[in-house]
């Protein structure tokens, strides 16, 4: 790391962007705000005060203390330039309202398709989201093979089985294996038995981090006549880790350049405000699925705009802006955007080790990515979730800078035995520990961590089980 090198908060950031589109509108003169638009100075204020106190409620995600769910604030450069473009605030829906921010989206959307090897003849745009990125991706299966249904493993994301609703379109669920990834053998056995148009294959699945057999879906797919889509909405930039990854996990990141279209939200792992997804196709063919005209929009260029390659139509130039900005500092490579990344799959795979030597805590299964799942020792399907939601508490009941916030994840007794996991069948759900450790923070707290963790673990347990004795009595 160049020694130049520290962090800037956004307070250091933002009078130069500010100052700067200032400077940049002062070139068109000067103009009268209209009255209606004037506000009371102390009312504003006072406003924004409650703001701030209203934000006091929530958890605070930003801090490497929180470690639960899949949530960090954006980068101060993705804020600066979000900030900066937000002033004048172009729609990338074309390119007459968009004329700086559209090229800035190209840009990135190469740095992206390059990152998973789709070649230079691609076809994709940002989205503000990645559930309209998977609808898009899904409308697509539905008008290459009309009537055919669409496979997902069991632990995909629920937006595959609601757009399949929206779309009129039958998704049908694919058991997992123990690792948490998509059955070969019962892919196969659907394939061979039911009209399949299309695969998704989760490549970070969000509850568990698991990473689908990629590489081996698509042969078999293929063999089907299938498309083989891939959500990739949550860990599509590990792609950039390959080299740190487990090999098997690696290779089915390898695949994605064979896919037929793939989804990644850089409003995840790529340091974004929310509002920004993004979805790809190899093969622009599928152009020919997108077709309208519009008499209002379209005016000063011939140039093809996103409007008209994208189920949606207005869409933020500053989401464009703030990621051009971010990958300009960050490239997609293991010393940019992968030395953010790359810690929290080692405080994952760290944790992982020191839970697999505990005697209070047990792992779930080995994290694929940078999620975690683990859960106390305990006798019987009640106690696993008492004491998962005591540990929970606990964490979060010190004063502020003391706390530390956790999550939890619900599964079947089932789920615990395929893993070796032993468990008496007292309730049909538990929750166990689940921790997103996203930020590279983490990683120096880890042993930290898992000893307040597993003392937390103990005396829940402790106080479960003199409670179960005291109603023996
Ligand atoms: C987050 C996520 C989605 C949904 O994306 P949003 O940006 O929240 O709409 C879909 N699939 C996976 C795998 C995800 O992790």
């Amino acid at each position: 790391m160049s020694s130049r090198k520290r962090a800037m908060s956004l307070a250091e950031l933002a009078p130069q962007v500010i100052t700067g589109i200032d400077d940049l509108k002062a070139t068109y003169g000067d103009w009268q705000s209209h009255e209606a638009t004037h506000v009371d100075p102390q009312q504003v204020e006072s406003v924004l005060g409650e703001l701030i106190e209203r934000l006091d409620a929530d958890f605070p995600y930003f801090h490497p203390q929180y470690a639960g769910q899949m949530l960090k604030p954006p980068h101060p450069v993705a804020m600066a330039a979000y900030l900066a473009t937000m002033q004048i605030n172009p729609n990338n829906h074309s390119i007459d309202a968009s004329r700086a921010t559209t090229q800035m989206e190209h840009e990135v959307l190469d740095q992206l398709a390059a990152m998973f090897g789709l070649g230079e003849d691609y076809m994709g745009h940002l989205t503000w989201s990645g559930t309209t990125a998977n609808l898009e991706a899904l409308w697509i299966c539905r008008e290459i093979r009309p009537g055919a249904a669409i496979a997902h493993s069991a632990d995909s994301h629920y937006t595959h089985s609601r757009m399949g609703e929206v779309l009129g379109i039958e998704t049908v669920s694919i058991p997992t294996e123990a690792d948490g990834r998509m059955s070969l053998d019962a892919l196969e056995e659907v394939l061979r038995t039911r009209e399949i148009g299309a695969v998704v294959a989760t490549l970070g699945t969000t509850g568990l981090g698991a990473v689908d057999p990629l590489a081996d879906i698509i042969p078999l797919a293929r063999q089907y006549g299938a498309r083989v889509h891939v959500d990739a909405a949550y860990g599509g930039f590990f792609t950039i880790l390959q080299g740190e990854l487990a090999p098997e996990t690696a290779r089915h990141y390898a695949a994605i350049a064979q896919s037929d279209s793939v989804v990644v939200d850089p409003h995840k792992h790529g340091l974004q405000p929310y509002g920004c997804g993004a979805v790809l196709f190899p093969d622009q063919s599928i152009l020919r699925f997108y077709h309208h005209e519009s008499p209002y929009t379209y005016f000063a260029s011939t140039e093809r705009h996103f409007g008209e390659i994208q189920l949606e139509c207005s869409r933020g130039g500053a989401s464009a802006a703030a990621l051009w900005a971010t990958l300009k500092v960050f490239p997609l490579t293991m010393s940019g955007l992968g030395a953010i990344i790359a810690p929290g799959y080692r405080a994952a795979q760290a944790w992982h080790g020191l839970i697999s030597e505990s005697d209070i805590l047990q792992p779930y299964q080995r994290p694929e990515t940078d999620i975690i799942t683990y859960l106390p020792r305990v006798q019987t399907m009640r106690q696993l979730d008492e004491v998962s939601h005591a540990i929970f508490e606990m964490a979060a009941a010190p004063a502020r800078p003391q706390q530390t916030h956790l999550a939890t994840y619900v599964v079947k007794p089932e789920q615990l035995r395929m893993r070796g996991i032993a468990i008496e069948d007292d309730a049909p759900t538990a929750r166990i520990m689940r921790s997103v450790l996203m930020k590279p923070e983490h990683e120096p707290l880890i042993p930290e961590m898992h000893h307040h963790v597993s003392m937390w673990s103990r005396r829940a347990y402790e106080r479960v089980l003199a409670g179960e004795a005291a109603l023996g009595a």
